[in-house]
């Protein structure tokens, strides 16, 4: 029988991404809804608190925690004791140390704990890491330029401390770095550009060291939340063999010397909906921290900048 599931927090993602995805994969029963505006869909209970959603489904078997980063550690341990497993959206909490209390509480538990990136989970970025295993790689450039105003219209969360700031896309790139290069990347200097009114960065640039024997000794990493017009979220590598590897759009697309091998769009969350099944299925879990452990880096190391007011 298929297990049911409940969505904690239904803003932009939930709506545009969950909530279909569950429908195409049938992967789970949607059961009902947590949201504290009282968002509906069909003919689902929707509850305003995840307490009253616990008491009110006891045999509830899982929740996906669609809100704010800054808030879901409370969700999910309260999930967690209650018995369910657990679909965590990116970034999946505020702190490294958050992250590392949950993933205990999982274990303890037996329940799964799955902190999603939605980037990895791209054919593109499957077939990118495929192509740079055992690579030398000679450059890499990521650039991840997109408009606040558009992707992110009235989000307030997303420039109170906890919220990321550029980081909230940005850690996707990070998160697709982490899975396709062939060697780990430590952040060596940082400049973060912080809007007078605001406390997290508006655009940020990273200088990334790799290990000696990577062939590329450094490269930059450039986050902006100010481009109008042609939005770019594109990761661009070469290696010494002569290959010249480019994801572009987010990592749904993925030319090789100049040939276009991958375009698909929107696979994401239906390829992350079966894996939490997979995963749902023996009560294991799948955190990975490196992607969050970089922008807290990010964070550690960064020179602060202070640029004009931000207002929508
Ligand atoms: P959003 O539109 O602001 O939705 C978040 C929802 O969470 C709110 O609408 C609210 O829904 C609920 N919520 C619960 N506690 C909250 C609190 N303390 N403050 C604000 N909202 C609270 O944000 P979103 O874009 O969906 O992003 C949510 C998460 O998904 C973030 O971690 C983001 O990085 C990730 N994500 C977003 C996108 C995207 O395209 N927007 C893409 C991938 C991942 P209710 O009123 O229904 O409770």
């Amino acid at each position: 029988m298929k297990k049911t599931i409940g969505i904690v927090g239904v803003g932009k993602i939930a709506v545009d991404q969950h909530l279909p995805s569950i429908a195409e994969t049938g992967t789970f029963e949607l059961a009902a809804l947590v949201s504290q505006r009282g968002v509906t869909h069909g003919s689902v209970p929707t509850f305003r608190t995840q307490a009253e959603m616990l008491a009110a489904l006891p045999d509830l078997d899982a929740v996906a925690i669609c809100t704010p980063p800054d808030v879901r550690y409370g969700y999910v341990r309260e999930a967690l004791k209650a018995g369910k497993h657990v679909l965590m959206e990116k970034p999946p909490t505020a702190s490294l140390m958050e992250l590392d209390d949950l993933e205990k509480l999982a274990a303890s538990a037996g329940r799964t704990l799955f902190a999603t990136w939605h980037s990895q989970f791209n054919t593109a970025v499957d077939e990118a890491r495929a192509r740079l295993a055992g690579e030398r790689i000679t450059r890499v450039a990521v650039t991840w330029k997109e408009d606040v105003r558009r992707w992110h219209p009235g989000q307030e969360w997303i420039w109170q401390a906890g919220g990321f700031g550029v980081f909230d896309p940005g850690i996707n790139a990070i998160s697709i770095l982490t899975k396709a290069l062939p060697f780990a990347t430590f952040v060596s200097s940082a400049e973060l550009l912080f809007p007078a009114n605001r406390d997290t960065p508006i655009a940020a640039s990273l200088t990334m060291r790799a290990p000696a024997d990577a062939g590329v000794e450094s490269f930059t990493a450039e986050f902006d939340w100010r481009q109008e017009g042609e939005q770019t979220w594109t990761i661009d590598v070469e290696t010494a063999s002569g290959s010249r590897i480019v994801l572009t759009r987010g990592g749904t697309c993925l030319s090789v010397d100049g040939v276009s091998l991958v375009e698909e769009a929107d696979q994401e969350y239906r390829h992350i909906y079966r894996r939490f099944a997979a995963l749902a299925a023996s009560s294991s879990s799948d955190v990975d921290a490196a992607p969050l452990r970089i922008v807290a880096d990010s964070f550690l190391m960064g020179r602060r900048r202070v640029t004009d007011a931000f207002d929508w």
